[in-house]
């Protein structure tokens, strides 16, 4: 499969807000040491699209350029649930990924990460037809960037906490747009095992032979507050939950993980003046980006 070129070094990234302009998501990635960043381009509760200027738009795309940035990816809204029962709530769902495509490509994202929906625990042959189908329009309708579904916690049904769920579409939409982005917490509380380097090969066998490591895009990089197998989605700070330093150690020294950009989505280390923490900080990239470089050497 792989003949292209070798990945360049993992990129250390995060999610940080754009509030008060998408541009100004550049300058507070740069603030915290990020390598990458990730951001919402619409407030991720409510359906109604933020209607971005032209000019917040080229000042994102040539601040970016002018900083050491490497990818930006988009998150969708939470909203979006491509297994409704409701057409309504489909259409608006479509249309959020759509506007995120658009709006992600119009600043140069990589692409979005999609919470695809949920089968509601019936499994994926129900819901297969409906939201492959969702998944072509979605392409059909916007530019050409990835569009990466994203690996769950199982929390209410979600799809994805298999990653056979995910590989049934892959295989389905057949476009070389579809791809994946794994979340460490939520495959970990899904049961899948990531706390040493024997659990993540076997993890990253399963993943194979279900999607396709190929089909691995980005990382959403989590420690979790939950253990294994707790089908709860609940982020902890690298290091403090039950991945742990060792689990991370083992991850980011996989060669399925390559070259890929890490966002991590993370509360925060607490602060007198932020006791629940910030998000991703500094101290958080700072942890990931030693564990990446004593990996590397
Ligand atoms: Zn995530
Ligand atoms: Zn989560």
């Amino acid at each position: 499969m792989s003949k292209t070129k070798q990945p360049g070094p993992i990129q250390i990234g995060g999610h940080v807000s754009s509030a008060g302009g998408i541009f100004t998501a550049i300058g507070r990635a740069q603030e915290i040491g990020a390598e990458a960043a990730q951001i919402f381009v619409s407030p991720p509760q409510t359906w109604r699209a933020t209607q971005h200027t032209d000019e917040a738009i080229a000042k994102f795309r040539e601040e970016h350029a002018a900083s050491k940035l490497g990818e930006v990816w988009v998150h969708n809204i939470y909203l979006a649930n491509l297994a409704t029962e409701t057409p309504e709530q489909l259409a608006n769902s479509i249309g959020s990924v759509v506007n995120a495509l658009t709006v992600g490509a119009a600043v140069g994202a990589k692409g979005v990460v999609l919470h695809t929906g949920s089968h509601r625990g019936g499994g994926m042959a129900p819901v297969l037809d409906q939201v492959t189908d969702a998944l072509k329009r979605i392409l059909d309708a916007t530019p050409d960037i990835t569009l990466a579904l994203e690996t769950m916690a199982g929390q209410g049904g979600a799809i994805g906490k298999e990653f056979e769920d995910l590989g049934v579409l892959l295989r389905a939409v057949d476009s070389p747009r579809l791809q994946v982005c794994l979340d460490t917490c939520h495959t970990f509380a899904a049961g899948y095992e990531l706390r040493t380097p024997e659990g993540v090969e076997a993890t990253m066998r399963a993943f194979d032979d279900a999607i396709g490591v190929e089909h691995l895009a980005v990382v959403h990089a989590n420690d979790s507050k939950m253990p294994l197998g707790s089908l709860r989605d609940r982020h902890e700070n690298i290091g403090d939950g039950h991945i742990g330093t060792d689990g991370f150690r083992a991850i980011l020294g996989h060669p399925a993980f390559a070259g890929k950009a890490f966002m991590l989505e993370v509360p925060g280390i607490p602060t007198e003046a932020k006791p629940k923490g910030d998000g991703p900080d500094a101290e958080n990239i700072k942890r990931l980006q030693a564990i990446r470089d004593q990996v590397a050497s």
